[in-house]
């Protein structure tokens, strides 16, 4: 009997052992993966210059025309004008 609480002792503080080893894995591999997808999205949200106003704006919201970058239509209209 003596044995038997032992092992079971044994095996639970096993099984507690690799259950925190896995927890801890697993938020490193989250905090990768949230540093990739930071990075990643600060690839994507290149700043560029609008040609008018000299404001940064991401590229995703930019007007590109004629190889130029602009805020907004309005910009892109008066810019192109000149
Ligand atoms: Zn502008």
């Amino acid at each position: 009997m003596g044995k038997f609480l032992l092992w079971a002792i044994i095996i639970l503080a096993v099984l507690m052992v690799s259950r925190i080893l896995n927890h801890q894995k697993a938020q490193a591999r989250q905090a990768a993966e949230r540093r990739q997808a930071a990075q990643s999205k600060a690839a994507a949200e290149e700043m560029v210059r609008c040609a008018h106003c000299q404001i940064y704006l991401p590229r995703s919201e930019a007007y590109m025309s004629r190889g130029k970058t602009w805020c907004c239509a309005e910009h892109a209209r008066l810019g192109l004008k000149q």
